[in-house]
């Protein structure tokens, strides 16, 4: 709240002030209080713009989306973004690569002197979205960065990389995030970001979303549509990340797992970029580069938008189709040959340390083919349910649910859920978790999950979510727990992974005879284990945990995800 309030003043008090004037092509970028007004202005002053608090974010400063061409009111201009061509930028996610804030003010600039035309896509943009990593200004932070002079950090308020935070939603910033995206279900979505790592010659590179995680027609129009169209345009280049330790070892595609912000576009058959100018090229040439791919983006989108539209439709119904969802995707080992236009690495000693070191010479330029490892395959792949139901009670997982506009309901009184009969259940059998924390969390992986055929255990509060909407891909990643980024892995059922009840086997042993009388194929098995395993045979608390963990007494809930899942008979 104090920081809300300082913040409004602050922003009164430069009503009057030079945002407009300010020099998007220097070697400054703007505070958040400064590009907050210069976007009021641009509003005031411009019927094709519009300026929206869309809420909160942890700095308890709200996060604002600009729109461009909209339809005069934000129920109108939301509606029509839902129903025509929309392309959303999200800008200074990382407070400190500040290119596309700039990049995006002087795109509307540009904008306002054109002739707005209604029929065009509809532009959206954030301004800057870790407002907390806005307001923590330093020229420090981003070690090995060239420009600009002052610039914000990467965590948010709360330290949080909110380019991690997508599902798990952590952060105030990225419900706000949710309701911005799902409020205008964009077709086309770029999130700006510098890079980090090789130096080379091309001053931006691009990512774009996994091809194989991809509906075929988005892949389609993004691999040869839109893209081929691009690079005739601009200098681009994909993203280079280093499968060694230089670029002569190859380069590979990115996995943009949910938790990134354009892997999360990506579920919803949004065509998404990360685009990263070089941190080593001057701030004013990375502004101008992110300028350009935005500004040719739309140029191929205002010509295209009726096949976009139509591939998104293909996308979701391409989805719907699918009876499988695949995921814990892998890198495979064949690569792929790319041109690239490089700095030769050289290791000449440094009188300091007395050790080589990597120096890319700028004056050996070089241009071979290196290996390009672009392919990705599903390691796993698990039978997609009609339904699932989640326990009323969970309403973390539930708000989060709903905040992705994730249509469902809830069973009431005389629903004729509570009649059905057969349901699957899913245990988790095991599973790993990090020892230190990751974004907040101590994530678990290398899980493994039974699932077997149950009596009812559907309860009025539940929630019943079908998967055939658009937002199946969505709820498949977040509810299946061996999807990389589920909810289960993010620790939001951490507390069925632990027992509640125990036994004192003094008790318990009188208890044993009249328990293995009354199950005979127990019996059998308990015997048998007896006969086989001489550690069981010799240990009085195996045998009685063994014992007890097949009887009523043991919980039903410990390991069971408040999850179930329904299939329709076929
Ligand atoms: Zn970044």
């Amino acid at each position: 709240m104090r920081h809300y309030l300082i913040f409004i003043l602050l922003l009164n008090l430069c009503i009057n002030c030079t945002a407009q004037d300010f020099d998007w092509k220097s070697n400054t970028s703007p505070s958040y209080v400064e590009l907050i007004e210069f976007y009021k202005k641009c509003a005031k002053e411009n019927k094709s713009v519009e300026l929206y608090n869309m809420g909160n974010s942890d700095a308890g400063i709200p996060i604002y989306l600009c729109i461009y061409n909209g339809a005069g009111d934000s129920l109108k201009t939301f509606q029509k973004a839902r129903k025509s061509t929309t392309l959303l930028v999200n800008n200074a996610i990382h407070a400190g690569e500040p290119d596309g804030v700039n990049a995006s003010a002087m795109w509307l600039l540009n904008l306002m002197h054109q002739k707005s035309n209604t029929n065009d896509p509809l532009i959206a943009i954030i301004p800057a979205y870790n407002v907390g990593g806005m307001l923590n200004r330093n020229s420090t932070s981003r070690a090995n960065q060239d420009g600009p002079e002052v610039y914000g950090f990467r965590g948010s308020a709360r330290n949080y990389d909110l380019n991690r935070d997508f599902i798990k939603m952590d952060a105030q910033n990225t419900f706000t995030f949710a309701k911005i995206f799902h409020t205008l279900d964009p077709d086309v979505f770029v999130d700006t970001h510098v890079s980090n790592g090789a130096d080379y010659t091309y001053t931006l590179t691009y990512i774009s979303s996994m091809k194989e995680r991809m509906a075929p027609s988005i892949k389609e129009i993004t691999y040869e549509a839109l893209l081929p169209e691009l690079n005739q345009k601009l200098a681009l280049y994909p993203y280079v990340e280093l499968k060694g330790r230089t670029p002569e070892d190859g380069i590979v595609a990115f996995n943009d797992l949910p938790r990134y912000a354009m892997g999360y576009a990506n579920l919803f058959n949004a065509i998404s970029f990360t685009v990263e100018t070089h941190m080593l090229k001057p701030f004013p040439e990375r502004v101008l580069s992110t300028y350009d791919f935005i500004n040719e983006l739309h140029l191929w989108l205002k010509l295209n938008s009726k096949k976009v539209e139509l591939a998104r439709e293909h996308a979701f119904l391409f989805h719907k189709q699918q009876e499988y969802f695949k995921f814990n995707y892998t890198l495979s080992s064949v690569a792929d040959s790319i041109l690239f236009k490089g700095y030769k690495a050289t290791y000449p000693v440094h009188p300091v340390t007395q050790l080589p070191r990597l120096n890319y010479d700028r004056n050996q330029r070089y241009e071979r083919f290196i290996p390009y490892y672009n392919t990705h395959f599903p390691k796993d792949s698990i039978r997609i349910p009609d339904f699932y139901i989640i326990k009323g009670s969970e309403l973390e997982v539930i708000n989060r649910l709903q905040q992705n506009e994730v249509a469902m309901e809830r069973i009431i009184k005389g629903s004729a859920w509570l009649d059905r009969n057969y349901f699957r259940d899913v245990e988790i059998k095991s599973f790993q978790s990090y020892n230190k924390p990751y974004e907040g969390h101590f994530k678990h992986h290398t899980i493994e999950v039974d699932s077997k055929l149950i009596l009812g255990g559907v309860s009025e509060g539940d929630y019943v979510i079908s998967t055939q909407q658009n937002k199946r891909l969505f709820i498949c990643s977040v509810l299946e727990p061996l999807a990389e980024d589920s909810y289960f892995s993010w620790n939001f059922f951490d507390s069925y992974l632990q027992q509640k009840e125990y036994f004192s086997s003094y008790v318990f042993i009188d208890k044993i005879a009249e328990i293995l009388e009354k199950n005979p194929s127990l019996k059998q098995i308990y015997e048998e284990k007896k006969k086989n395993n001489q550690e069981f045979r010799e240990s009085e608390t195996l045998q009685l945990n063994f014992i007890y963990e097949h009887s009523a007494y043991f919980e039903p809930s410990y390991m069971k995800l408040p999850i179930l899942k329904f299939f329709k008979a076929k």
